[in-house]
């Protein structure tokens, strides 16, 4: 395979040579999970938890210089680097320190009247080899955090990071190997479609995905051939409802912030912004002239980055060029020009108006810094609206009023929802994260975050001291009483008293 070289997508500057992995060497790599998985698997959930302690007091002393890389293979920011990803994974690691332990023991659970004498437990057991696919945008958070779970939960893993940004492969080769995480428990694995496709055919026992849709599905097919468990973290068209009586400031900002952080290039980005019409007017100027005050440069004091993917960029204009088509207004910024970008990939905020939700900036995810805007009339209206795409990912609702946040809320599809702010949802790692309809299947983080990295083994214990079961030979003239028994038991009229002699009856007949 020949070597790729990495690139700083904000300036152009080129990095390392990176070597994708052959597609024959899939088999050993699988074969080396298995090998240290034996190792892994018999150490307690304490010990484990000492691995990721030292990975976060590693990720804190060398902050800046992380902060500086995935700044550099992404072009978002250092400050979004160290606010939006750094931190919300060092969060993610320290509530897991406080948690693992208690999530992953075994648990007794309730055991019923018919099974008197019993006990019941839930055991935690780990899944086997776990293959974590990522994408680009959040290249180290999307990996770090189900590779660490899945450790947690005493699996070996294999991370298959984007080819977009290959270095943050590394970096987490060298975080695994500071933490002192043993050596081969964590593969990471550098290649493209065509490797994440062998890994997936070499039938690991879980893969946990996060990308875009038509590879989500793509890898479904691909693992229902081989009944393979899946978690699909996808995309996204996350709208936000801004009612009359919200705070304008807040609401502008978050609008703003929210649609341009790293560029829009995050799965709960807001991509669809409904106003209601009382106040659509005032909204925009006002975001006009927040959009304004924005700085994009390559210092460190800009508020805007770049791109991360050029291939983003012709996805825009195709929406733009769309929306333009069908009578949408441009009132402010502009089509990205064709043709090679100056200042490396940087795309200067757009606002669109006028927009049909027909058409595909408001149908298909745009992953760009474009904010359309669309007035509403009524609650119901802007519900409609909101909820009228294939996606389900996040969505925000802006209001004074939080009894009708809540209400509205509940009427929409999606898989979280903030009221008065946008994407924290996925910050607050005990909250379960992941979407409805087309935007992915399962759930990550939250109270079971480590828990879908096991299969969850059900034991019954019984002291062996009866002779038999009343359930057990002979039949002879159960069924009556059986029919008794269950009558006593679930009947309308419940009876103690008649349960107790079917019993009674029953165990006369079983020799007991
Ligand atoms: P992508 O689907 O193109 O690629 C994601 C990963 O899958 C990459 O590592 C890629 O190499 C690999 N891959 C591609 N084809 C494959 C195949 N056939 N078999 C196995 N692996 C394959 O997505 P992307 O462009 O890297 O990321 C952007 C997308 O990710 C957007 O749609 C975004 O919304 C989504 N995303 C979702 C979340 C979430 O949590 N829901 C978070 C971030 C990004």
């Amino acid at each position: 395979m020949q070597a790729w070289r990495a690139m700083n997508p904000a300036t152009g500057e080129e990095g390392e040579l990176v070597l994708p992995i052959e597609p024959y060497l899939v088999d050993d790599v699988m074969e080396h999970a298995w090998e240290s998985f034996e190792g892994w698997n018999s150490k307690s959930v304490k010990e484990r938890i000492n691995y990721i302690r030292q990975l976060r007091i590693y990720i804190v002393e060398h902050a800046d210089d992380i902060a500086q890389e995935i700044s550099w293979s992404t072009g978002k920011p250092k400050v979004e680097a160290l606010s939006s990803e750094l931190m919300v994974l060092l969060d993610w690691l320290l509530h897991t320190e406080r948690t693992a332990e208690k999530e992953l023991r075994t648990r007794k659970v309730k055991t019923p009247l018919m099974m008197r004498g019993k006990s019941s437990y839930v055991a935690y057991e780990p899944r086997g080899v776990v293959l974590v696919i990522s994408p680009w945008n959040f290249p180290l958070y999307l990996a770090m955090v189900p590779a660490l779970s899945a450790l947690m939960a005493g699996n070996a893993v294999i991370i298959k990071p984007s080819e977009v940004t290959p270095l943050i492969g590394q970096l987490m080769e060298k975080l695994f190997a500071a933490a002192g995480f043993p050596q081969g428990l964590v593969q990471v694995v550098q290649g493209d479609a065509a490797i994440g496709a062998a890994l997936v055919a070499a039938s690991p026992n879980y893969i946990f995905f996060t990308g875009s849709v038509t590879t989500g599905k793509h890898i479904q097919l691909e693992a229902a051939k081989r009944l393979i468990p899946t978690t699909l973290e996808l995309g996204g068209k996350d709208p936000m409802i801004v009612f009359q009586d919200a705070h304008l400031e807040r609401t502008v900002r978050g609008a703003v912030w929210g649609s341009l952080t790293h560029s829009g290039q995050i799965c709960m980005s807001v991509e669809r912004i409904y106003v209601e019409r009382p106040i659509y007017d005032k909204f925009i100027a006002r975001l006009k002239r927040e959009l304004e005050s924005l700085k994009q440069n390559n210092r460190e004091d800009t508020d805007l980055g770049s791109m991360t993917h050029a291939r983003q960029i012709e996805i825009i204009r195709t929406h733009i060029d769309d929306a333009l088509d069908q009578g949408a207004s441009l009132e402010f910024g502009q089509r990205p020009v064709d043709g090679k970008l100056k200042r490396g990939l940087q795309v200067a905020p757009i606002l669109l108006t006028n927009v049909k939700p027909s058409m595909r900036v408001m149908q298909e995810e745009t992953f760009g810094p474009v904010l359309c805007i669309t007035p509403f009339d009524t609650e119901e209206e802007a519900i409609e609206l909101a909820n009228n795409t294939s996606y389900g990912l996040s969505a925000s609702i802006w209001t004074h009023d939080v009894e009708r946040g809540q209400r509205v809320a509940n009427g929409l599809q999606s898989g979280s929802v903030c009221i008065n702010d946008v994407t924290v949802s996925i910050a607050n790692a005990h909250l379960p994260f992941g979407g409805v309809k087309s935007s992915g299947i399962g759930r990550s983080h939250g109270d079971a975050g480590l828990q879908m990295f096991c299969h969850e083994k059900s034991i019954v214990v019984d002291l062996g001291q009866k002779k038999t079961e009343l359930h057990w030979f002979p039949y002879a003239d159960k069924y009556p009483l059986f029919l008794q028994l269950l009558e006593g038991l679930y009947g309308e009229k419940r009876s103690v008293i008649q349960m107790f002699r079917a019993l009674r009856a029953l165990r006369n007949k079983s020799r007991y």
